[in-house]
């Protein structure tokens, strides 16, 4: 039997051990350094009972494994309709924003139609994503929404992103469509993957993820820090000094920090991995003892008047994210990154303005905050920058010659594969291809 050992308790680690006890597998064991599981997907429930995600998180499955999965620990969901909105010239209009901003003023919806019909005309070709928007949406749609919106969530240049993984996650123009709308003057909010969706009843997003802590018992071995592996010898070391072998080793942890840790790791994939890009975040949750002033669950802000690309109506998503009905809460997302720097005390007081500039709060309702929760993590966009894949070969062709498969989020690389039903499927498509020889679908370098 092999003995595998899967680094991360995140989606992609525990999607991977479920699927080894499903197949009644024995010989394998799941290490965090956190003392959580669920990874960018748990959630922390405060002292006032709000429950905080990191980032508004969307459940939508491809797959029949994350179907199942998510039936087995979350007996108890809550079903959404979307309302998604943006916020653009001080009102909220439908998302996205390409089918709705006949809802702007009159001169701002010329510019955009202006746009849109010059688009191919005037960039005709493109070589990255700052082009790309040009050329499917125009300079109208691009100033006002695509270009400063990317830049706030990727916190990285346009300019040096690819647009290869736009697929699904980007809505592109149908010009009839949008004269449509115009003419009708018709909301159309339906496009996309995730128009409705199920939240857990309990337990936040991380509910999905925490009954695996129970069910894994030994198998899981939380607060260990891996610092070092030797490739030959197929050793591990971690920060309690414990060390373990593996035959097959799967890893989620950020490959630009996952490499380094591997003695004798060849210059050429040591230099790719640390040339990966992304963004970090700050998660800052404002609870408020007031009851919800909205039915939205999620909005948008392209404009520089608040410093979050993304806002949530978190407790909308169930009825037990806020100690009760008197109560609501707002998750706000900031991206950072070395164009984009943000401190602590930026990411809360600026988000609390930005709250009042936005109109979702006034200055009054500051006394109705009875809980602010602020998270920060190194790495939450995993960026589709110029180059990543040839990157990505290098490193994961030397990795897997090593018996190393790195999927998931970050261990992956790839962001439109980068969701929690991704990486689930992913983990069960890693231990197939190492117990059964079978051929991943989802993950392809
Ligand atoms: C802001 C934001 C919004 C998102 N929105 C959505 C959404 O709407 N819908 C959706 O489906 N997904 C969403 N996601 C993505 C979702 O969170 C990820 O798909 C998922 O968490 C990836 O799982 P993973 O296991 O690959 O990685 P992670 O969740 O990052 O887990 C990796 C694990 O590895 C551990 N680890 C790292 N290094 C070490 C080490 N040296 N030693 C031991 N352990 C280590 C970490 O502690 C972590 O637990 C969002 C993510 C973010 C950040």
């Amino acid at each position: 039997m092999k003995r595998i050992v899967i680094l991360g308790a995140g989606p992609l680690g525990l999607g991977a051990a479920h699927r080894l006890q499903q197949l009644g597998y024995r010989d394998f064991t799941v290490y965090d350094k956190n003392d959580y599981v669920g990874g960018l997907a748990a959630s922390f429930t405060d002292d006032e009972g709000f429950t905080w995600d990191i980032g508004g998180h969307v459940i939508f499955s491809h797959y029949e494994f994350f179907d199942a999965f998510m039936a087995e620990m979350v007996p108890e969901t809550v079903s959404h309709g979307r309302e998604s909105w943006v916020w653009v010239q001080d009102r909220f209009i439908a998302y996205p924003f390409q089918n709705n901003f006949h809802f702007l003023e009159k001169d701002v919806v010329l510019e955009c139609v202006l746009g849109l019909h010059e688009a191919q005309l005037k960039f005709p070709s493109y070589t990255n994503f700052h082009e790309w928007i040009l050329h499917c949406f125009g300079e109208g749609i691009a100033t006002y929404f695509m270009i400063p919106y990317n830049f706030k969530v990727w916190a990285t240049p346009a300019e040096l992103m690819d647009s290869g993984w736009i697929a699904e996650r980007v809505s592109v123009v149908d010009m009839k469509m949008v004269l449509a709308n115009i003419v009708g003057a018709k909301k159309d909010a339906s496009w996309g993957p995730n128009s409705t969706f199920d939240f857990p009843l309990r337990g936040g997003t991380g509910g999905l993820f925490s009954p695996m802590r129970g069910r894994l018992g030994r198998h899981l071995k939380l607060e260990r820090n891996l610092i070092s592996i030797d490739p030959e010898a197929k050793r591990l070391r971690f920060d309690t000094g414990e060390e373990d072998s593996y035959d097959m080793l799967v890893n989620g942890a950020p490959l630009d920090l996952f490499v380094p840790m591997i003695e004798g790791v060849p210059n050429a994939v040591r230099e790719a991995a640390r040339e990966m890009v992304f963004a970090g975040g700050w998660i800052v949750g404002v609870g408020f003892r007031q009851p919800c002033p909205s039915d939205k669950n999620w909005m948008y802000f392209p404009e520089s008047n608040c410093p979050f690309y993304r806002v949530t109506y978190l407790s909308n998503y169930s009825p037990l994210i806020a100690p009760d009905k008197d109560h609501y809460s707002l998750l706000c997302e900031i991206s950072e990154s070395k164009y984009k720097p943000v401190t602590h005390d930026e990411a809360l007081e600026q988000t609390l303005q930005g709250l009042i500039n936005t109109r979702l709060i006034s200055e009054s309702d500051r006394d109705a905050i009875v809980s602010t929760h602020v998270i920060r993590r190194d790495h939450t966009y995993p960026v589709p920058f110029l180059g990543r894949d040839d990157r990505l070969r290098v490193v994961q062709a030397w990795l897997e010659s090593k018996d190393i498969l790195s999927r998931g989020r970050f261990g992956g690389w790839k962001y439109e594969v980068g969701n929690m039903d991704h990486s689930v499927q992913m983990g069960k498509e890693a231990v197939d291809r190492i117990l059964e020889a079978k051929k991943e679908s989802v993950y392809e370098w």
